[in-house]
């Protein structure tokens, strides 16, 4: 199918890729549309990880009870994207995919630990979402590689996320996103991850932040004070949408929101 024509491409809900052939931006070989195949739409339990189909809608991952239970950042992040017509067209595996670094779910993936279930001619292999994303609409996946399955390790604790968007219109891409995923013992963080979306030419990880908030006492002085450190390190860009500077500035002033929004959902104020 794929195999030896490197200039083929999968086809899954067709809301970034159609866009670019109109624009003629890719001009690819074959499109090989997988919207039909059977059984890459799913959410279920497998293993102790939660296993999402590729081929899952936003809208699905949205409603998705398991998910809202078990990992609530990925519906909450999901419910951010685009309009109803977009999450109801769009994938998981398309989103993840195609790497753009202002979508929502890549970072996400990487405050959560995904693991990238590819499948290619060289059989089937997991792909740590650290490796996964390298560049802007760049990722470790071979020409003829197809993500079929997107993993999560399932937390044991207590749960707080949130997914926080600035963006200037409400169905807007993210000038800034900040995906806050806690794990509270008692109100203890026993564990803190921090996704970034448009900070970089990849999803991000605000390790400064999660170092200075795990074995500490939740409060919300700790929040403002590891939000400071969310711009440690970066390097974004500068365009229409906002400075340079002013997405450093976003990314403390809405890290230390969303943290606050993720530990009142856990139930610590
Ligand atoms: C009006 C509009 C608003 C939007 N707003 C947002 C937003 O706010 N936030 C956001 O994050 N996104 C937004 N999107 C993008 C949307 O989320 C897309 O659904 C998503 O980026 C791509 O998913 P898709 O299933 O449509 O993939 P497609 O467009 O079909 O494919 C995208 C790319 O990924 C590849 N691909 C697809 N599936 C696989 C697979 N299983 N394995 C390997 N490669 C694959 C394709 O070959 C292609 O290169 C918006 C899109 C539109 C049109």
């Amino acid at each position: 199918m794929l195999e030896g024509d490197e200039e083929a491409k999968i086809l899954a809900g067709g809301h970034s890729l159609i866009p670019l052939l109109k624009l003629r931006l890719v001009q690819p070989s074959q499109l090989v549309d997988i919207a039909r195949l059977p059984g890459l739409s799913y959410v279920r339990e497998d293993n102790g990880a939660i296993a999402v189909g590729a081929m899952t809608t936003h809208f699905d991952v949205e409603r998705s009870g398991l998910l809202m239970d078990a990992l609530p950042l990925l519906p909450l992040t999901a419910a951010t994207i685009g309009d109803v017509q977009v999450r109801n067209r769009g994938t998981i595996g398309g989103s993840l995919a195609h790497a753009d670094p202002a979508a929502d779910l890549g970072a996400a993936a990487l405050a959560l630990g995904a693991e990238f279930v590819a499948e290619g001619p060289a059989g089937r292999r997991a792909i740590p979402a650290q490796a996964f994303f390298v560049d802007v609409l760049t990722t470790a996946l071979e020409p003829a590689e197809v993500v079929v399955e997107i993993r999560f390790p399932k937390p044991a604790g207590r749960v707080g996320a949130d997914y926080l968007k600035f963006n200037h219109r409400a169905i807007d891409w993210a000038i800034v996103g900040i995906a806050s995923w806690l794990v509270f013992d008692g109100d203890v963080v026993s564990d803190a991850a921090v996704g970034l979306t448009a900070l970089g030419s990849t999803p991000l990880r605000a390790t400064g932040v999660e170092q200075l908030l795990r074995g500490q006492k939740w409060s919300r002085d700790l929040a403002q004070a590891a939000a400071q450190r969310a711009s440690d390190g970066l390097d974004p860009l500068s365009d229409r949408h906002g400075s340079a500077a002013y997405r450093l500035h976003l990314a403390r002033v809405l890290t230390e929101r969303s943290l606050i929004a993720a530990a009142a959902r856990a139930g610590q104020q």
